[in-house]
């Protein structure tokens, strides 16, 4: 069997395009146009490129777009009081702050600062308790878009046995209560999960969100599963996920890596800006 290809690629252009009509729609109503702030602090490379990455969606689709730097030196204070700044103007309808932020800053104390209707990643305490209470507001990037390319495909969630490899706050922990909201039966492991291959071998929906390149091998899927890979991962140069290619031979449905969850994570914050501009009008 070879697994047939759950195309992030295409997926994601469809959604920018519903964005677009959206953004459209919204002007002729006489709203605002949407208007996304981008915080950076500090010069990493990857996190720059991620940052023009997500502008550049969403000023293809009519969505304004704002960037606000600090040096890698600054202080938790500081990066409040521009998060503060950017709450308070009224033309800015969804902030995102680029993470990782420098060790000195305290990244949780960030994000609770974050109005929580302009939080386009969903990651503010009161988003994520409104998403584990099953009446999500804000619904972070990455899981919802997970979810958005299996019901694209017509892949059933309700009643499938769903594995998720990784419990992180950004991916693992919202996609397990987003599949668990729309009435699959998840497991969630981790580091410490005995026996993993075992769990994985059962799941009807299994998903990589581990950071390991080729982790999840042929021999831990079932036959006919849907696999979604996660992960990121450099190897000699290039990108990577954590899923073994071999896969595709046992899959029913693989997500290309990279073209998968990446376009999908990005496309989402395109939509989470312009619900967040509706919302406001
Ligand atoms: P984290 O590092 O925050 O979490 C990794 C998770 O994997 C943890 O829960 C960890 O367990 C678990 N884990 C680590 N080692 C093992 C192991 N040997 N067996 C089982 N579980 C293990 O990563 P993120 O969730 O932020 O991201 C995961 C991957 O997804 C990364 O490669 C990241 O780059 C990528 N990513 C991709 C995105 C996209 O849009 N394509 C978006 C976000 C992330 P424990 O909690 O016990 O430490």
């Amino acid at each position: 069997m070879t697994a047939q290809l759950l195309d992030g690629k295409a997926a994601a252009a469809a959604i920018l395009a519903e964005v677009a009509a959206g953004v459209a729609a919204l002007l002729a109503a006489g709203g605002r146009r949407p208007h996304l702030a981008a915080v950076l602090v500090g010069d990493d490379p990857a996190s720059q490129t991620y940052v023009r990455m997500k502008r550049r969606n969403a000023e293809e689709v009519g969505i304004e777009s704002s960037d606000h730097r600090l040096p890698a030196s600054a202080t938790t204070d500081e990066v409040k009081e521009l998060v503060r700044g950017l709450n308070a103007e009224s033309r800015v309808s969804a902030i995102l702050v680029q993470m990782p932020l420098p060790p000195q800053v305290d990244a949780g104390a960030v994000i609770e600062c974050v109005d929580p209707p302009k939080d386009v990643d969903g990651f503010h305490p009161y988003n994520a308790g409104r998403l584990a209470l099953g009446d999500p507001a804000v619904l972070p990037c990455t899981p919802a878009g997970i979810l958005e390319l299996l019901d694209r495909n017509q892949i059933p969630v309700d009643g499938r046995r769903a594995v998720v490899v990784g419990r992180s706050n950004i991916v693992g922990k919202p996609l397990a209560l987003l599949l668990l909201n729309r009435h699959a039966t998840v497991t969630v492991c981790h580091s410490h999960t005995r026996d993993l291959p075992a769990l994985c071998r059962e799941a009807e929906i299994l998903v990589a969100a581990v950071g390991k390149t080729f982790y999840i091998g042929p021999d831990w899927v079932r036959p006919g599963a849907t696999v979604i890979d996660v992960g990121v991962n450099r190897l000699d140069g290039r990108l990577v996920g954590d899923v073994d290619p071999a896969v595709a031979q046992v899959a029913g449905w693989l997500t290309p890596n990279p073209g998968g969850v990446g376009p999908m994570t990005r496309a989402m914050l395109v939509r989470n800006t312009l619900l967040a501009a509706e919302r406001r009008s």
